[in-house]
């Protein structure tokens, strides 16, 4: 276990007076026992974002996770209001030079059916943004995060896994698996898609799976980008390039199960053919990097967003298909949610596990979750729709966007800063 706190007053066992807004609060520990307002479970980009939110705003925080990302060689498409928020718990201005801006956005309809949608083309500088994001690798994003979390006095990092999650009146007790254990009046599971945190808590899913996997590579190619993400619509999903920066581009490959076992087991150079073929070779000759992701498409969503001294954030609280690039994005939403509403409860002397802040981070954060997710849902079906009017509906819609220039920029707007989720962080403002 470890925590600076105790290692800078090893004697007392007790860490250093956190101011926390007009409060004083100790952080303590002793006899492997840790205490903290709140401790985030997983150590993946959500739980990483909500730990350095909170413990940036002096929130005594402790981060239970042994270790952070894993091996992941997927990528995140940033939204803009994320990016002010990673910028404002001062994340971004070390990572930002290898992620790559999103200007344009284009969907073409690679269906091959007989309604087919018109190719509509978003740009951001239509709703005066320089980008509509910035996509970046997860591993980048990761240290960047691990990087801040190490500056941070109101940071207690603890390298184990949580082993059991035990509720009562007054907090919550992480048995590690170490045999330490942390307690804290609110736990914040960011520990992914099989959280312990959200089964103690009781709180139920609802789950439904696409008959889809979702392939992620990142290339080489020989042509240029110009900063514009494409997503050809096809009729088993979406196959969709976001750049990177250079002659580099992250590929999310959405077909059949069998279609993405048999391209997994091609020869690299003939898959590269088979990728090159399907991006129409806009992006010329490509080469896929070593490594690769294989998503079976799913999606599982908490009936509540927190209950019981905690509050569910990322795939703890959300696993939804990576259609649109929104899995993320909502998981920070969360973290900066949480992390406002702790500070707010603090600054008036309340508890912060309370059941009237889990209560509004509930009501703050399930409207966001069910719209997006109602949005893809309904985006990958009818793509996988072999009924014409349905086919015909999503072509009259492409095109209605495609035509009508009001419509279009409310749902770039909403897109990359959405009305029903504005915490301060994502308006780029401090939360002290
Ligand atoms: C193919 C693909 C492409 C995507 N592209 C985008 C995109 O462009 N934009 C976007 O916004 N989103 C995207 N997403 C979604 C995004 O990748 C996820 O939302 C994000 O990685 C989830 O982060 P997380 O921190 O919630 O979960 P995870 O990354 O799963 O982290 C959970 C962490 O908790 C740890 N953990 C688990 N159990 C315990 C325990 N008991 N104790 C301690 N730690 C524990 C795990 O080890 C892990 O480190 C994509 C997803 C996929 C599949």
């Amino acid at each position: 276990m470890e925590g600076r706190a105790s290692e800078s007053d090893a004697t007392a066992g007790r860490g250093p007076p956190v101011r926390g807004h007009g409060v004083h609060i100790m952080m303590s520990s002793d006899s492997g026992r840790l205490s903290a307002e709140v401790v985030v479970v997983g150590g993946g980009p959500a739980g990483l974002t909500a730990a350095v939110a909170l413990a940036g705003a002096g929130v005594p925080t402790a981060l239970v996770a042994a270790q952070s990302g894993g091996r992941d060689n997927r990528t995140t498409a940033l939204f803009s209001s994320s990016v002010a928020a990673l910028a404002a718990i001062g994340v971004w201005e070390t990572c930002c030079a290898d992620a790559a801006p999103l200007k344009t956005l284009r969907i073409v309809d690679d269906t091959g059916r007989l309604w087919r949608a018109p190719e509509v083309r978003f740009e951001a500088a239509e709703i005066g943004l320089e980008a509509f994001g910035w996509n970046i690798e997860n591993r980048s994003l990761v240290a960047a995060l691990e990087a801040r979390s190490q500056t941070l006095p109101a940071l207690q990092r603890v390298k184990a896994d949580a082993a059991s999650v035990d509720i009562d009146d007054d907090g919550v007790t992480i048995g590690l698996a170490d045999g330490g254990a942390v307690t804290a009046r609110l736990a914040v599971g960011a520990d992914g898609r099989r959280s312990i945190c959200r089964s103690a808590a009781g709180i139920d899913t609802q789950t439904w799976s696409y008959p889809q996997t979702a392939l992620t590579f990142n290339l080489k190619h020989s042509r240029p980008h110009n900063d514009i993400s494409t997503e050809f619509h096809s009729a088993e999903g979406p196959f969709t390039l976001v750049p990177l920066r250079g002659l580099r581009s992250s590929l999310v490959c959405v077909t059949t199960p069998e279609e993405a076992k048999r391209l997994l087991e091609l020869d690299p150079a003939v898959r590269n053919a088979a990728l090159e073929e399907r991006s129409h070779s806009i992006l010329g000759r490509i080469e896929a990097e070593p490594g690769h992701g294989a998503f079976p498409l799913a999606v599982e969503n908490a009936r509540r967003m927190a209950a019981n001294r905690v509050a569910l954030i990322g795939e703890a609280a959300h696993v939804i298909p990576p259609i649109g690039a929104q899995g993320l994005n909502l998981g920070l939403r969360d973290a900066a949610v949480i992390a406002e509403l702790a500070v707010e409860a603090l600054r008036e002397g309340a508890d912060v596990g309370s059941r009237e802040v889990l209560g509004r981070y509930d009501r703050q954060r399930r409207i966001d979750v069910a719209t997006r997710t109602a949005a893809i849902d309904l985006l990958n079906r009818s793509l996988l729709s072999d009924f014409l009017p349905v086919q015909g509906l999503r072509g009259v819609g492409l095109y209605l966007l495609e035509q009508v220039g009001p419509l279009r920029r409310a749902l770039m707007r909403e897109g990359v800063d959405p009305l029903a989720a504005r915490p301060r962080l994502m308006r780029g403002e401090a939360l002290v």
